[in-house]
């Protein structure tokens, strides 16, 4: 039965021959993650920590927001625990830090931007972490939303350290970040591919946009060009790669991320089995033959098609 805290854990993802992917869940809240934690998974990849502050009059309190942290530790034991510092701003307005209107909202004052423009707001949040990191068996590992330029990196793991936790690391979702992720990812301990933003910018397609899905669309050649890019970048700096956005929780997108190198994949839970399965059911090569066989292709249908083409029947 799978029906306690700590979850039931039956191993990594790994593909048909055995190379291990790991798989995790996106979160938002600590009830997802007393949700996810009874899954069949390796820990949380992305917390959207965002989420305890959007529609808030003030920011939540060192100690309201260490109360949630600790919840959301306690729930995954000994398991690895992303949490993304808040990703706010532009679209995602919190009115105790109004940083003035903006023509284009999607290229201002957000993710990392918004923590450099109010140092305390990061400050308290990292001291809440640290203080729930204290208390827990949970891999803590602390990564930024937004991130462009190694100066950035470089910033931000700087000040995770001060609090004294662990491991720092970046969200790749700016095309910039990911050309230069060699560089970028030597300043920190991971990376975690955004796909959602990264699709977003690589396209000049705002991604709330809903006429502009086929833009958006993850198979598109050129996104799977810089998603690519990076990998190779993370390669080089010896530094483990993921993917966190919605790409992940496709079966047969997981099996190209996996073939162009990423090291896990952190979805919504309920994507998890079918991307557990789709792994088991291919070799890493085959896995890499997709990647290049769908970034041969000059559509996103075309890569698609390539890519189920290679693909074991059944997916
Ligand atoms: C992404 O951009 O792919 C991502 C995971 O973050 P969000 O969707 O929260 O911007
Ligand atoms: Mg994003």
């Amino acid at each position: 039965a799978r029906n306690n805290a700590i979850g039931r854990h039956h191993g990594a993802g790994r593909t048909k021959d055995g190379h291990p992917v790991a798989l995790l869940a996106n979160i938002g809240t600590a009830k997802d993650a007393e949700a996810a934690a009874t899954q069949d998974v390796e820990g949380v990849g992305l917390f959207r920590t965002e989420v305890l502050f959007l529609g808030q009059q003030s920011a939540p309190t060192v100690e309201e927001q260490t109360a949630i942290y600790s919840r959301v530790f306690a729930a995954f034991g000994s398991r690895r625990v992303v949490v993304r510092t808040l990703d706010a701003g532009a679209d995602k307005p919190l009115s105790f830090a109004d940083l003035g209107a903006e023509d284009n909202p999607a290229l201002g004052v957000r993710g990392l931007r918004m923590s450099q423009a109010c140092p305390d707001l990061l400050d308290n949040q990292l001291a809440a972490l640290a203080a729930a990191a204290k208390d827990t068996d949970a891999a803590v590992k602390v990564m930024a939303p937004m991130v462009a330029t190694v100066d950035e990196a470089r910033w931000f793991a700087q000040r995770v350290h001060e609090h004294g936790l662990p491991e720092s690391g970046v969200m790749i979702e700016v095309p910039a970040a990911a050309l230069r992720a060699e560089t970028v990812l030597a300043q920190v301990e991971f990376g975690s591919l955004g796909t959602n933003d990264l699709a977003q910018y690589t396209m000049a397609a705002d991604r709330t946009h809903s006429a502009f899905s086929d833009l958006l669309d993850p198979w598109q050649p050129a996104v799977l060009d810089v998603i690519a890019a990076a990998s190779a970048g993370a390669s080089s700096a010896g530094r483990p790669l993921g993917v966190c956005g919605e790409s992940a929780g496709d079966p047969l997108m997981a099996c190209v991320l996996a073939g162009l190198g990423v090291t896990s994949l952190s979805m919504a839970p309920a994507k998890l089995g079918l991307v557990r399965f789709a792994l088991a059911t291919h070799s890493l090569d085959t896995c890499a033959q997709m990647a290049d066989a769908a970034r041969s292709a000059t559509s996103p249908a075309e890569a698609l098609e390539a890519a189920a083409a290679l693909a074991d029947a059944g997916l």
